[in-house]
């Protein structure tokens, strides 16, 4: 051991191995969203470990439902908030300093099709320079990022003015009402926010509106002999989606937002409707009586919802009006699960200069910004007013199989978020 005393950077860079066994740790607890309370406990041990005063924190639906960004999350109707709770924890500065809140979300996605995969989801497999599993990427790295930044602060001593806040929530996937909506409505408000979703370092600043909607349609049903008796609900929902499919063309041809196509790859595409599930009839030889077709639309800042949804419903009574079935027994649009809107942080604001500089400085790195076709939890926070980026590690399949984050990128994020920390909390409240 030297005796230099080492900064929190270089303890990091001297422990990298708590690093990975923190990621492997916390990939083997499975944690698809609704079942999240292993992973929880693991993490509570572990802030208890840090003497960060760990709290559960579980969602109230009543105080949820009086929020502007309320609904109802698929987990929730499923599962409920009973055994679910968030963690949340505190590193106290020694007073008046700018505070920041460290967010990470411990749900998964399913690993399914668990047989298409090279390496157990749940295995935490290291190799190279890569840890495998369901999570790894989006996001267990980067909630291991934020203690093992907290970890290094503490092992050093560093002081700090403002007060440090680290959150890991529920149901990121899902919507993150219960997880970072419900904290935003009950936990002190900082003066700045990180989530480290994985983002190979660059800087998330903007996410999309996202909604969801159903078409139902009906006919009459008849034995496939005598057809013409009938009126067939898939055949029927056909000039639907063809509508919607020009929708989709049109709107992507009329919207661009720069932060949402910065990827070559992603040029026009900054909205999308996607047909994503159709559930029509139940044996060949019947006419189907009942379609019924859900879609998820997104949209970049620039739009509201109550546009995006006069948009939709027009369309499809537009499409239903040139049937004459469809005219007397027009179809049900229903609005159901996500119901997000869209958020832009100002790249322009002291603090994300702040992290830009971090990256430039710790890291080498010239950071592009992006964002705008996903839905984040970073949204909560924008509407509350706290200055809000993303960043995080590579992660590579993230919500496929053989999903895989990079720890060396993990690293990096680590001794980001220790600059940015550092420089943010020294400083005064003005
Ligand atoms: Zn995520």
């Amino acid at each position: 051991m030297n005796s230099e005393k080492s900064t929190p950077i270089t303890w990091v860079r001297n422990n990298q191995d708590k690093l990975v066994s923190l990621i492997q740790d916390l990939v083997r607890i499975p944690s698809v969203s609704g079942k999240e309370e292993e992973v929880q406990k693991a993490i509570f041990k572990k802030f208890t470990e840090l003497d960060l005063e760990p709290k559960y924190v579980y969602p109230d639906i009543e105080t949820l439902r009086k929020s502007d960004d309320f609904f109802e999350t698929t987990s929730f109707t499923k599962f409920g908030y009973e055994n679910r709770p968030n963690v949340v924890g505190i590193l106290k500065g020694t007073g008046n300093g700018r505070s920041i809140c460290l967010n990470g979300h411990v749900d998964v996605v399913s690993p399914e099709p668990v047989k298409h995969w090279s390496h157990d989801p749940w295995g935490g497999e290291k190799d190279g320079d890569f840890i495998y599993g369901r999570g790894a990427g989006d996001m267990k790295a980067g909630v291991a990022s934020i203690i093992l930044a907290i970890q290094a602060l503490k092992e050093t001593q560093t002081e700090l003015k403002g007060d440090v806040y680290i959150e890991t929530t529920i149901e990121e996937e899902d919507g993150g009402v219960g997880g970072c909506l419900y904290l935003r409505l009950t936990q002190p408000k900082t003066d700045a926010a990180i989530i480290t979703e994985p983002t190979g370092n660059n800087i998330g600043i903007a996410g999309a509106g996202i909604m969801y909607f159903r078409v139902i349609v009906t006919g009459i049903p008849a034995h496939a002999a005598t057809a013409h008796f009938g009126v067939n609900a898939i055949v029927k929902m056909v000039p639907i989606i063809e509508a919607l499919k020009t929708l989709n063309k049109n709107r992507q041809e009329e919207i661009s937002y720069k932060y949402a196509e910065v990827d070559p790859r992603m040029k026009g595409k900054a909205t999308t409707l996607n047909i994503g599930v159709i559930n029509a009839g139940d044996w060949p030889s019947t006419v189907p009586a009942l379609c019924i077709l859900e879609c998820r639309i997104g949209f970049p800042p620039g739009e509201t919802q109550e546009i995006v949804i006069n948009q939709v419903e027009k369309t499809i009574l537009d499409a239903a009006n040139k049937d004459e079935w469809l005219k007397e027994h027009p179809p049900k649009v229903e609005w159901f699960g996500w119901k997000a809107k869209p958020h832009e942080q100002n790249p322009e604001h002291p603090f994300v200069k702040l992290l830009d500089n971090n990256l430039r400085k710790i890291a080498g790195i010239e950071p592009t910004y992006f964002g705008g076709a996903a839905g984040l939890d970073t949204r909560f926070f924008v509407h509350h007013d706290i200055p809000t980026v993303i960043i995080g590690p590579i992660s590579e399949k993230t919500h496929s199989t053989d999903e895989r984050v990079s720890i060396s990128s993990t690293v990096t994020t680590t001794e980001v978020l220790i600059g940015t920390i550092m420089d943010w909390c020294k400083d005064e409240k003005n």
